[in-house]
């Protein structure tokens, strides 16, 4: 991921500041106490709970496996590991290889998985990348840079299952080649799996797409880029953050766009909402020190618990 404009600070909307426990145990709630009836009684809904503990688990697993560069034994493993919890759950999975025109004779692979036997295009697709930074000696764990979007969707898996209606409107994309080959993510270098989600769909594109990255971090902030956001897709992320009393501090917007996975399908007219944590001249990001050291149950839970929320809104 990176950066195309210089960060500015950004001043919230005033909200409530309520302490949220989501993601603190395994049964958290993912509203805060003094809300929840009214969320139920206004979405009429059962809400389910995301488990942060679930979600640091998987993050462990993936990590497990060490470093998982694009075209890596350890990448195809990690695959592997994601098809097989997704199968068990009841989701329907392909593995889509591609390779890249400008790199031809790389080979890279997404994930998608769908619930329900409907070959309808879903409306919503929830995504994030699985390949990790460099090779070699230079190749980085990215727990936080890799694992940590997937830890939250493998856990959102297994709490949409529990909603089988809303879940076979939903379809989980895990990109490849998300990272440069060089030192930075340009137009032609890097994002080679979202590019070619959105030129194998065609006409068949979600409306909606909500992006992860970054997302397990202890104590992170959350900015959500302005530029690349539509001014509703925005408000709902602002009423989410409102509704779940999470901290203005924590879950911010920046005031610029950024070069992620969601841009080519923004490019392409669907709505998007990359939720991405600062990284901007942190000591970790693209480093050995992105390791599960700086990964918190609470902050994948905290994820976990917003994007249910953002689904309650959207869908
Ligand atoms: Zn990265």
């Amino acid at each position: 991921m990176s950066r195309v404009s210089p960060w500015l600070p950004f001043v919230a909307a005033v909200m409530c500041c309520l302490l949220s426990s989501c993601g603190r145990e395994e049964t958290a709630s993912c509203v805060a106490p003094s809300q929840s009836p009214t969320i139920e009684q206004q979405k009429g809904s059962h809400i389910e709970d995301f488990s942060g503990v679930r979600a640091y688990q998987h993050c462990a697993t993936l990590c497990a496996l060490g470093p998982r560069p694009t075209g890596s034994s350890a990448y195809q493993r990690q695959v592997e590991i994601i098809a097989t919890h997704l199968t068990e759950l009841g989701w329907h999975v392909q593995s889509i290889p591609f390779s890249p025109s400008a790199f031809p004779q790389r080979r890279m692979q997404n994930v998608c998985a769908t619930f329900g036997g409907s070959s309808t295009p879903r409306e919503l697709i929830l995504s994030c990348h699985i390949d990790t930074k460099g090779s070699g000696e230079n190749a980085i764990l990215g727990a936080d840079d890799g694992a940590s979007g997937a830890a939250v969707l493998l856990e959102l898996a297994r709490v949409l299952t529990l909603q089988p209606t809303l879940a076979q409107r939903i379809e989980l994309v895990f990109f490849d080649g998300e990272e440069s080959f060089g030192p930075h993510i340009t137009p032609q270098d890097g994002l080679f799996g979202s590019h070619h989600e959105v030129q194998r769909r065609a006409e068949c594109l979600p409306r909606y797409l909500i992006n992860l990255d970054m997302v397990g971090g202890a104590g992170k902030t959350v900015a959500v880029p302005l530029l690349d956001t539509a001014e509703d897709m925005m408000e709902h992320y602002l009423s989410a953050v409102r509704t779940l009393g999470f901290s203005e501090n924590n879950w911010t917007i920046f005031p610029g766009s950024m070069l992620d996975d969601h841009r080519p399908f923004a490019g392409a007219g669907v709505r998007t909402l990359n939720l991405i944590a600062v990284f901007h001249r942190s000591t970790w990001w693209h480093t050995k020190a992105d390791n599960m050291e700086r990964i918190s149950p609470d902050s994948l839970g905290e994820t976990g618990c917003m994007v249910m929320q953002l689904l309650r809104q959207l869908m």
